[in-house]
């Protein structure tokens, strides 16, 4: 018989019932150190008092008005937003898939309303992951999430990722944005290189198209910077944000530039619940604590420290790593094609350690930014355990 829950994910048997900071707690009472963040999303981990407490607090006051009505909380956040990034407007939503739907509309509307409509199609890259809803889901272009759900929208197309070329032989009179993660997420935490993403820059201002960033995995500290486009000194002319943005709570934006943000008047697009007080609450607070001085130096510290134990682990297990790749806290152990990525996955969780498993056979590791140097030490010290695990017999015998 079919689960009350429906079955649409691969769950792991374990059910959390407590977390505090980058620790999690079975309901049975078994401890585990979180390297996951429930996909880069818990950022500045579980149960911090600051996001509790702002919750806690706006929840008892009120949760939901609609967008009938101002939204202090709203305005806040945005204002906030947009004196610390490239964008001079915000709209608020629920999720990363959201996030890119509405960005999708918006450089589709931008060339409409400037005269040509026939600009619509979006040039995404291989490997990407932009969501699960019909139009991001043909931004992803994966087949596998395509199969069984009829024509893939249209207006997309694909070339391999980092590959100026294809880019570039890609944009005709019907080009309406590039859209890319700086790091594919989802694809198996590959960094765009710094200078492919200033490539697209120009290429976007060369020939009059807009450059979409989808930030949903990558923002809000996780690379050390607040956005990890800021890596390369470039600036988008619209991206989304998701994910780490409510730390937990269920939050996410479109951040866009006056030029873009302009042509989404009353009645372009909405959502009911989207940037409501609670949720808005949440993001302030979540910012409260990835602004405060010094926050996110110390995540870039900490990430170069884990990048170095993690080089040091991969040269201990050269049968099981092949190598090690990301940035910031968003890292990725790409395995050896012998090894499998899920098997990684579990026998980290067998030696007390959360991790997600990514594409291209990476593990990926994105710890709450909170994260201190000895958890990573400890971190590193439990993959050693898991790679061990993990270790060909024949390789095993080798070593010995
Ligand atoms: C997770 C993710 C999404 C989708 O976000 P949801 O909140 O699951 O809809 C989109 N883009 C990227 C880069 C992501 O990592």
């Amino acid at each position: 018989m079919i689960p009350a829950l429906m079955p649409t994910y691969n769950r792991a048997d374990l059910a959390f019932e407590r977390g505090e900071g980058a620790w999690l707690w079975t309901v049975d009472g078994r401890r585990f150190l979180d390297f996951g963040s429930g996909i880069a999303t818990a950022s500045i981990g579980h149960g911090h008092p600051h996001l509790v407490q702002a919750i806690a607090e706006q929840a008892a006051k009120v949760m939901h008005t609609s967008n009938l009505y101002r939204i202090p909380q709203a305005e806040r956040l945005a204002a906030r937003l947009v004196e610390t990034s490239f964008a001079d407007s915000v709209f608020f939503c629920n999720s990363g898939a959201e996030a890119n739907e509405g960005m999708i509309k918006a450089v589709r509307k931008y060339h409409a309303e400037n005269g040509h409509p026939e600009r619509n199609v979006t040039i995404c890259f291989e490997g990407a992951f932009h969501g699960r809803t019909l139009a991001t889901l043909a931004a992803t272009g994966n087949e596998k999430y395509l199969a069984g759900f009829g024509p893939p929208m249209p207006g997309f197309r694909h070339v391999p990722f980092g590959n100026m070329n294809a880019v570039r032989d890609a944009i005709d009179g019907t080009t309406a944005a590039i859209l890319v993660e700086p790091i594919q997420g989802e694809g198996g935490v590959r960094p765009a290189s710094l200078d492919f993403l200033r490539a697209l820059r120009a290429a976007c201002d060369e020939f009059g198209i807009l450059l979409a960033l989808d930030e949903v995995q990558t923002g809000m500290g996780r690379s050390g910077k607040l956005w990890a486009h800021q890596w390369a000194g470039i600036e988008p002319d619209v991206m989304s944000s998701a994910k780490g943005i409510g730390g937990g709570f269920p939050l996410g934006a479109i951040l866009a530039k006056e030029k873009v943000a302009q042509y989404l008047k009353p009645g372009t697009h909405g959502s009911t619940y989207g940037g409501n007080p609670l949720a808005c609450a949440a993001g302030n607070a979540v910012l409260d604590v990835v602004l405060a001085p010094g926050f996110l130096g110390q995540v870039d510290r900490v990430a170069r420290h884990l990048w170095r134990g993690l080089l040091d682990l991969a040269q201990r297990h050269p049968a099981v790593i092949e190598g090690v790749q990301g940035a910031g806290l968003l890292l990725g152990i790409r395995l050896k094609p012998e090894v499998n990525n899920g098997e990684a996955q579990n026998a980290a969780v067998a030696e007390g350690l959360l991790t997600v498993a990514a594409g291209m056979n990476v593990l990926r590791l994105a710890p709450p930014l909170i994260i201190s140097e000895a958890e990573a030490d400890e971190a590193l010290r439990l993959l050693d355990r898991a790679m061990l695990r993990c270790t060909p017999s024949h390789a095993k015998d080798a070593a010995k």
